[in-house]
């Protein structure tokens, strides 16, 4: 991923590290002259935000090894200031799998927090371990700063090294399973909820509504975090916001495509162009005709490719139009009467053929291009979406 530092590989996944993430360290020595920390203070410090980022990591990691589970591979999982992100190749369709991954990046974290509470019981002593139970209440507790101070004189404990870390460190996680369970879509918790609703009224719908909620939380976030200057959250909030937004309309799309075969739209009449044609012609076509690309045929009438627009007007700019055709032809994709609209709309769409062959076993039927696709779409979504 571009602006990125890849740190490792681990189970096949590599690690990358945003650049912002620098921003995290900048805020760390920040924190650490703020409160006048030493040296050694400040190591702490840095350690805890590591040490920090190794539980979103894993957290990371409970996502991708259980989609793994379910045959489905992790591009990379990026770590950003505001948190990680596992990029699986996609979520799984069916709703209990998808509980499952989902719920497995929070279960992680439940994991550390628990192996770090029976580390504490085992390495603190009595008032050392009754300072932790304190400490970690207090992180939950909206109790004033003074009290602190009241405990830790009468313990004669100071919150320093490990006695402060650990339960700093078992806090963060537990805040990190409460706030990746919010529903808001597409966090941890808004997928559960997706799922959840999945069961029952099935995916499109489902994630209409999650990422209805998803966008409402988010507006929350955001005006929260700008409202108390927290603006991670208010970043958090626009991040999940414009996300429920594209994941609901790519799943929108998607049930809209599957609905629609090669034969729903494909364009019986269209002009042939062959290999040993002049651009010149290609280009007044071009001019004149509503066809903006074409099929490419050889002189037996076999189809050899395909000649689109942009590189007619290529060789427009080239002064190319005295030569032929067969320069400037493409591969042609072909595709059955009865291939899905989805298949189409990825060749087309992310492939970038502005136009495909159909036909059947007795040969060519006719052409889908980027204009009739588009053009279908609007005239059928006006309909039936
Ligand atoms: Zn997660």
């Amino acid at each position: 991923m571009r602006g990125s530092l890849r740190l490792f590989t681990w189970f096949g996944i590599p690690v990358h590290l945003h650049w912002s993430f620098g921003l995290i360290f900048l805020y760390a020595f920040w924190i650490g002259y703020e409160n006048n920390l030493d040296m050694i203070g400040t190591a702490w410090l840095m350690g805890f935000f590591v040490a920090l980022f190794g539980c979103v990591l894993l957290h990371e990691y409970g996502h991708a090894l259980t989609a793994r589970r379910y045959g489905i591979d992790t591009h990379d999982i990026i770590l950003t200031p505001i948190g990680g992100i596992a990029r699986l190749e996609k979520m799984p369709e069916k709703p209990s799998q998808e509980f499952v991954v989902a719920i497995a990046g929070p279960m992680v974290n439940v994991a550390i927090a628990l192996l770090l509470v029976g580390v504490s019981m085992l390495v603190f002593r009595a008032e050392q371990w009754e300072f932790f139970k304190w400490f970690l209440q207090q992180q939950y507790s909206f109790t004033e700063g003074d009290e602190t101070a009241q405990v830790m004189e009468e313990t004669g404990l100071q919150p320093s090294g490990l006695l402060f870390y650990l339960p700093v460190l078992v806090a963060t996680n537990i805040g990190l399973v409460i706030f990746n369970l919010i529903p808001a879509f597409p966090m941890d918790g808004g997928r559960i909820f997706r799922s959840l609703l999945a069961m029952r009224w099935g995916r499109v719908k489902a994630t209409r509504w999650a990422a209805w909620l998803g966008q409402g939380i988010a507006v929350l976030f955001i005006v929260y975090g700008l409202w108390s200057n927290a603006f991670t959250l208010a970043l958090v909030g626009l991040f999940v916001f414009t996300t429920a937004r594209s994941e609901n309309s790519m799943v929108q799309l998607d049930d809209f495509l599957r609905k629609y075969r090669a034969k729903d739209l494909l364009r019986p009449q269209f002009t042939r162009i062959y290999m040993n044609d002049w651009m010149q012609s290609a280009a007044e076509l071009l001019q004149k005709g509503l066809e903006r690309h074409f099929l490419v045929f050889d002189l037996s009438e076999q189809l050899v490719g395909m000649l689109d627009e942009a590189s007619i007007v290529a060789a427009m700019k080239k002064n190319d139009l005295g030569k032929e055709v067969s320069q400037y032809a493409q591969k042609v994709e072909i595709v059955h009467l009865n291939e899905s609209l989805q298949h189409i709309f990825f060749l087309i769409r992310n492939q970038g053929n502005a136009i495909v062959a159909v036909g059947d076993e007795n040969g060519l039927l006719g052409v889908i291009d980027e204009a009739g696709l588009y053009n279908f779409m609007r005239m059928q979504s006006g309909k039936s979406v």
